[in-house]
């Protein structure tokens, strides 16, 4: 061993029979994650020294298997929560909320991870529900960052909307392409009634869909298998009328009324466990940019319709 990242007094003899070593004759390089002599949990990563064709030594590094996730999420996380205006109080409820929210994804990454790398993986149909499972999670943790960091921007007044004549139409047709493959996986149908003239609005395109990319995902989030999205739209005097509709497991009035609030989640048993509340507060604080308005009707077990009153361009 010419050089180790970590751990002086190694016995070197005895290193030199552990996997990752053993994996550089196989495969030109090799790592594995076990604990460290301290018993911390540690990713190895050994790689060959050739000189004139001649294996001459190893180099290897190592680190705390943890830093890998956790380390780098928390930087995000907090530089996104510096930047939000909020008290005390409510800074250490977000907090809360994400660690407890932030636990299952990586808990669930690093032990599939584990079983990729003990090389105990038996077959190939085991190896590719391991990667299924921390891809699903990865998107999970994206999903997870970039509502926060557009909550931040919202809230810092850094969001730069370029407000332009636009046909809300085409930014729902984009939302819901967006979504086909998660609607189709729950075999849901997204059905559209739209009147033909549709008079334009003023509006950010990408803030726009970020606000049917959420409903919509909430619909099909909320719905069982099977069951349809009806999204409508109307003109009623200088505003136009959209409606997404959807027959999933609704809203109970108590709950009506919190759940535009940040971090704000239903927890009856009956909604997802996943999700830490942020979409519908950036719905509401984005339409509200735009001078429009959002309310909802429902009832628990039979569905719910997000109304959405947006000013035409006079
Ligand atoms: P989350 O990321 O937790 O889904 P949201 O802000 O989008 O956060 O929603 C807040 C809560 O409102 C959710 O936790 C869910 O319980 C409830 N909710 C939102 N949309 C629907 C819907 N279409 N049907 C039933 N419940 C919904």
């Amino acid at each position: 061993i010419l050089a180790n990242s970590k751990e002086k007094n190694i016995n070197q003899r005895q290193d030199l029979t552990e996997k990752e070593f053993r994996d550089v004759f196989s495969k030109g390089y090799g790592y594995a994650i076990r604990k460290s002599s301290e018993g911390v949990p540690t990713v190895y990563l050994a790689m060959p020294v050739i000189k004139d064709n001649t294996l001459i030594g190893f180099i290897r590094i190592s680190t705390p298997f943890v830093y890998i996730e956790i380390g780098f999420l928390a930087n995000v996380f907090n530089e996104m929560i510096d930047k939000l205006r909020v008290n005390e109080e409510e800074r250490r409820n977000i907090i809360n909320n994400i660690s407890h929210e932030l636990m299952t994804p990586i808990t669930n990454i690093r032990g599939f991870a584990e079983v990729i790398f003990s090389g105990k993986v038996k077959d190939k149909s085991e190896f590719e529900e391991c990667i299924e499972t921390i891809k699903k999670e990865s998107d999970y943790l994206e999903d997870l960052i970039g509502k926060l960091n557009l909550l931040s921007r919202i809230d810092n007044l850094s969001m730069q909307y370029k407000f332009q004549p636009l046909d809300i139409r085409k930014i729902i047709l984009e939302s819901e392409k967006s979504l086909s493959l998660k609607a189709q996986q729950k075999n849901i149908k997204i059905y559209n009634e739209f009147i033909k003239d549709c008079p334009l609005i003023k509006a950010d395109p990408n803030a726009l869909r970020q606000v049917f990319i959420n409903l919509l995902d909430n619909a099909i989030k909320y719905s069982p298998p099977d069951k349809n999205i009806l999204v409508s739209l109307n003109r009623e005097d200088k505003f136009l009328k959209i409606i997404v509709k959807d027959s999933g497991i609704g809203i109970s009035d108590k709950d009506k009324e919190k759940i535009f609030e940040r971090f704000y989640r239903i927890k009856d048993g009956l909604h997802e466990e996943k999700g830490i509340g942020l979409g519908l507060a950036i719905v509401k604080e984005i339409l509200s940019s735009h001078r429009a308005e959002i309310k909802v009707e429902s009832q628990l077990h039979k569905g719910s319709q997000f109304i959405i009153t947006f000013p035409i361009i006079s």
